[in-house]
């Protein structure tokens, strides 16, 4: 499954209660799944950080939906096989 695809799935399941809750409704909602990432890191529980990740790219997804950003076309248009600053692969940027 492409990005996009799983776009389009987030946007079939969920895109009439993602836009009845608003864009700053879901963005608050995002904030709170990437903290819970963050705690999910902290515990070292593989099965946690996986429904964490999973939360916050669903979320990601609903806000791109109704935000009306395609996350594929965005996510490869900035990194297209090459870091977007020093243009090289692998990033030679300095920390
Ligand atoms: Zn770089």
């Amino acid at each position: 499954m492409h990005i996009q695809e799983f776009q389009k799935m987030m946007c079939k399941l969920y895109f009439h209660r993602d836009t009845a809750r608003g864009v700053t409704g879901t963005y608050d909602w995002l904030v709170d799944e990437v903290r819970e990432l963050g705690e999910a890191l902290e515990s070292n529980d593989k099965v946690a950080q996986e429904k964490e990740f999973a939360d916050v790219v669903a979320w990601l997804a609903s806000l791109a939906n109704i935000t009306n950003i395609n996350l594929e076309k965005a996510a490869l248009g900035k990194y297209d096989n090459k870091c977007p600053k020093c243009r090289r692969s692998p990033c030679e940027c300095a920390f």
